[in-house]
């Protein structure tokens, strides 16, 4: 099955609105939401819940107190003060296990624990894999990992997995990207806009990945947008598409609705010209996989 994630070097590029769009736009198809620490895709998939799992994201100390002796050891060296009057503080906690190892009494244990949940929908658009984490819990490759798993064991092998990648270069992003067939960087016309898309480019060539580019909001600066046509060029990842600026935009949000749906949207109407290009130009297809493009 091919893959493509949705990515941007910064956040706020429209990423999730052209993703949503896509998604809108492609046949068969699963979507997983990758972006797992600001997660967004659902408020524009009208979707319902099949299933739900724990996530065990983290290790946390545990302690016994009927165990405890109260000598001390174990709060002089948690050097994350996780420890205070003889309780532990799993917010604090960093699963080091220094505490454990020190007890005397072997009051303390590591355990594993729940740091959110993953899901799998059914939306109007296919099947929908995320995850939900706990208030104050990182999200993590291995969740991302975990969400891109559960898509693809309930894809077909003629779907096309699209995937809604966090914005950035961390350990999130390379999760959400490695092993797809191209990624589209969502760019906007500005410094900033240029720099972070440079950023992606290093991250798809260092790992060998199809890189395509749109420009959002092309129209807001058309002299950078053309600087980020040229710096394309140079780098060698195709500009697939350029999307003017439209108030359609906000309001299909408003609406948690797709853009493409809005009827006269100049912005939807970019992004069905671009999904053609993607589609007829095949440039989504295994055989397109390329290392350094
Ligand atoms: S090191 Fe063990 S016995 Fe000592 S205070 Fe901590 S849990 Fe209790
Ligand atoms: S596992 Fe490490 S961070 Fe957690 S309470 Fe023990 S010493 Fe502190």
């Amino acid at each position: 099955m091919n893959q493509v994630a949705i990515v941007s070097g910064k956040g706020g590029t429209g990423k999730t609105s052209v993703c949503a769009s896509l998604v809108e736009l492609a046949g068969n198809k699963v979507v997983a939401d990758c972006d797992v620490e600001a997660p967004n895709l659902h408020l524009l998939l009208n979707f319902k819940e099949l299933w739900r799992r724990d996530y065990y994201g983290s290790k946390t100390a545990v302690m016994n107190r009927d165990k405890c002796r109260q000598c001390g050891k174990c709060i002089d060296v948690c050097r994350f003060q996780a420890i205070k009057n003889f309780t532990i503080n799993e917010l604090k906690c960093e699963g080091c296990a220094a505490c454990v190892y020190i007890c005397p009494e072997q009051a303390i244990r590591i355990e594993d624990t729940v740091t959110g949940e993953t899901v799998l929908s059914k939306s109007g658009a296919g099947l929908f894999s995320h995850a939900r984490l706990k208030i104050g819990a990182d999200g993590s490759g291995k969740l991302v990992t975990e969400v891109r798993k559960n898509a693809s064991d309930n894809a077909a092998e003629e779907d096309l997995i699209i995937i809604d990648g966090s914005p950035g270069i961390a350990c999130v992003v390379i999760a959400s990207i490695t092993g797809c067939n191209a990624i589209l960087i969502v760019s906007e016309p500005t410094l900033s806009g240029e720099h972070d898309l440079g950023r992606v480019l290093d991250l798809a060539d260092h790992f060998g990945i199809r890189a395509l580019v749109c420009i959002n909001k092309y129209d807001l600066n058309p002299e950078m947008a053309c600087k980020i046509e040229r710096y394309c060029k140079n780098r060698k990842a195709e500009v697939v598409g350029k999307i003017p600026f439209d108030r359609d935009v906000g309001t299909s949000i408003s609406r948690g609705i797709p853009v493409i749906n809005m009827p006269e949207s100049k912005a939807g109407a970019a992004i069905r010209e671009m999904w053609e290009l993607l589609t007829k130009g095949g440039l989504l297809n295994e055989n397109c996989h390329s290392n350094g493009r």
